[in-house]
């Protein structure tokens, strides 16, 4: 497999074509934006750590029926992906209030939420990417009822099989964000990253944050959180 011209430089990651047009090749960076695009840093390893982490998750909701855009991951950094054209749309997901959620209902972080919250926004950097309903969805044609469907029942899958693995090596899933794509075909397949820069991950006892907040919000230690995620998912 080898890698032709770059198709899109994101903020944290690189997406190449190759000699095969179904595929891409996705090479995760170190680079760490918040607050749409306004902070800028580095997080020294995070390539490296998102690429092993989300291949390793990829594979596991795969192996409990999500269909996925993973192919084989080439070496630290990289990964052969399926080429899919992106549904504009992050998929939220959310166990427990936090973040954007308890700034807008007023809510303490931590609050447990009776029954799991799924949210919508509008992938578009220039317009922050507004929170959109079905309706808007639809209305749009950002996606059709069927595809929206298909992408709600998987979100809800991630969500369940990704609390109970983490769980068993104590870390809590408080929420996160989904993104699915179309092969050729048309069939919907999870896409993206699954990672400590799109996930929010707790430690069960402790309630240490263990993923981008503590970029966000300059608590530092942010490279040993990440060091520890790893550490506990793949065993190094
Ligand atoms: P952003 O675009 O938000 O800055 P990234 O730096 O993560 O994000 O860039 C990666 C880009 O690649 C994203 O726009 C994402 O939607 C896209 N992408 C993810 N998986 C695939 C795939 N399998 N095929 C094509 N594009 C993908
Ligand atoms: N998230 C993400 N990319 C975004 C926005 C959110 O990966 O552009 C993830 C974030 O890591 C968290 C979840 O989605 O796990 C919910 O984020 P929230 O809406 O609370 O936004 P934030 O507080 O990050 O602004």
């Amino acid at each position: 497999m080898e890698k032709t011209v770059q198709m899109y430089e994101g903020k944290a990651k690189k997406v190449f074509a190759t000699n095969d047009e179904n595929l891409c090749i996705v090479s995760y960076k170190d680079d760490a934006t918040a607050n749409n695009g306004l902070k800028k840093g580095t997080i020294l390893g995070k390539g490296v750590i998102n690429n092993r982490v989300t291949n390793h998750l990829m594979k596991l909701v795969e192996s409990k029926g999500v269909p996925t855009h993973f192919v084989e991951e080439i070496n630290d950094r990289e990964t052969v992906v399926k080429k899919v054209s992106i549904v504009p749309l992050e998929v939220i997901v959310r166990n427990i209030a936090a973040g954007s959620l308890a700034k807008r209902l007023g809510l303490e972080e931590g609050t447990k939420l009776n029954k799991t919250v799924l949210e919508y926004c509008y992938k578009d950097d220039a317009l922050g990417d507004p929170m959109v309903n079905e309706y808007h969805i639809l209305a749009m044609d950002y996606a059709s009822k069927e595809e929206l469907e298909l992408i709600a029942k998987y979100a809800f899958m991630v969500n369940d099989i990704l609390t109970d693995y983490l769980k068993e090596v104590n870390i809590e899933l408080i929420d996160f964000k989904l993104e699915f794509g179309r092969l050729a075909d048309g069939t919907i397949v999870l896409a993206d990253e699954i990672s400590p820069d799109t996930c929010r991950f707790w430690d069960s006892n402790t309630k240490e944050k263990l993923d981008k907040d503590r970029f966000r919000r300059d608590m530092g230690g942010v490279e040993d959180a990440y060091q520890e995620i790893m550490k506990r998912l793949l065993g190094e």
